[in-house]
């Protein structure tokens, strides 16, 4: 069987294949942030990345075409810098607060 003729295949029935570990379980559907493949879905087995990894691996969704790569990719770019924007407002906080305490606890002493 073809990857591309499976894939299609999985895109239509979205039902979880079985994997080829000894006693197959269903795969785990990922989703890929890679650059060559941002967004796309994909099933593996659910032992991937340990030693008891089958290899199984095949794509839900088509491949995207370069048009929809890159704005996935942009939004991913800006969705990261919104989020270290937001974590160093908490740090921010989070330290004003910590100073506030120190202060609180000098005056108790
Ligand atoms: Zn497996």
């Amino acid at each position: 069987m073809s990857s591309s003729t499976s894939s299609t295949q999985y895109y239509e029935a979205e039902v979880n294949p079985l994997c080829l570990c000894r006693i197959p379980t269903l795969a785990r559907k990922r989703i890929s942030w890679t650059d060559d493949n941002p967004g796309r879905r994909f099933w593996n087995c659910r032992m991937s990345m340990t030693r008891k990894d089958c290899g199984f691996f095949d794509w839900l969704d088509p491949e995207l075409n370069e048009h929809y790569k890159l704005t996935l990719l942009r939004l991913r770019r800006e969705a990261d810098g919104t989020a270290l924007a937001d974590a160093r407002m908490k740090l921010a906080s989070a330290e004003a607060l910590i100073a506030k305490l120190k202060l609180k606890l000098g005056d108790v002493k």
